[in-house]
């Protein structure tokens, strides 16, 4: 057996990496390891074991902590990642010490987890989640409209721009609905014809913030004016669009609405 040879196939795949990400997931692993996702800004989502870090005299101890973004260094073996250092450039604070704000940014950490793929960088994505938690936290902006844009935008980047140039069906009326599962907009007549998926009202004003938010520039997503009721309305709509075009619920979506709106019975 060439063991000799082997190990040194292996020893020449051993690399250093330096990147930026934010812990999308840490998990409990043995007595004093964590295993973390990261969405990193060279390398897409990784998943990395960090090793002593639930100690408390470990100095990457806050990197580890979910939603903390830091200059990372990695050891990179055969696909398999090892954290060596890390030095923390924002822990989002504001969120961490809030238990509305900090469940409504667990939903964008798992919103964005799983529709970051491995190894493949996202940098949007990344942009998108980390001016959004800032935007709940530093900025104080009202979680309705920070949720509602996370989620619109998100399903652009993720594949699902909805069409928005006028009813889908007839191109010719007023749109006056939002078709959820198809993602275009229908005047009334249409809506009336059509008799299967849901059709959610949308006012001018909500289809305005909703051209808006699927159009702007990234750094401009916060520059718009919106009235309350139009947000309300905005808000259902993104909701169902994200979770139908992602055909799937998310928990830390329905703890977040247990601490708004109570247990339901
Ligand atoms: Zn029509």
């Amino acid at each position: 057996m060439p063991v000799g040879m082997d190990l040194e196939a292996q020893k020449g795949t051993i690399m250093f990496v330096k990147t930026k990400g934010i812990v999308l997931r840490a998990t409990d692993y043995q007595d004093q390891d964590k295993i973390l996702t990261v969405l990193t800004e060279d390398l897409g989502k990784i998943t990395m074991k960090a090793r002593g870090v639930k100690s408390s005299r470990n100095t990457m101890k806050a990197a580890c902590q979910l939603m903390a973004y830091s200059e990372l260094t990695l050891l990179e073996q055969q696909g398999r990642y090892v954290l060596t250092e890390a030095s923390t450039k924002e822990l989002f604070m504001e969120l961490q010490s809030d238990l509305e704000l900090m469940s409504l940014g667990s939903y964008f950490l798992q919103v964005t987890e799983t529709v970051a793929q491995e190894q493949d960088p996202a940098p949007e994505l990344l942009s998108l989640l980390l001016n959004m938690l800032y935007a709940l936290g530093t900025l104080k902006k009202p979680q309705l409209l920070v949720k509602t844009i996370f989620e619109l935008r998100l399903c652009c980047l993720a594949g699902f721009l909805p069409s928005l140039d006028g009813c889908g069906k007839c191109n010719q009326g007023e749109p006056e609905y939002f078709h959820i599962l198809n993602g275009e907009l229908y005047c009334a007549h249409c809506a009336d014809l059509c008799n299967e998926g849901i059709r959610m009202p949308v006012s001018r004003g909500s289809l305005e913030a909703l051209r808006y938010i699927c159009y702007a520039d990234g750094k401009r997503l916060l520059s718009f004016k919106i009235s309350d009721k139009a947000l309300e309305e905005l808000c259902s709509i993104s909701e169902a669009y994200l979770c139908s075009q992602l055909g799937q619920g998310f928990y830390t979506l329905d703890f977040y609405k247990t601490l708004l709106y109570g247990v339901k019975s």
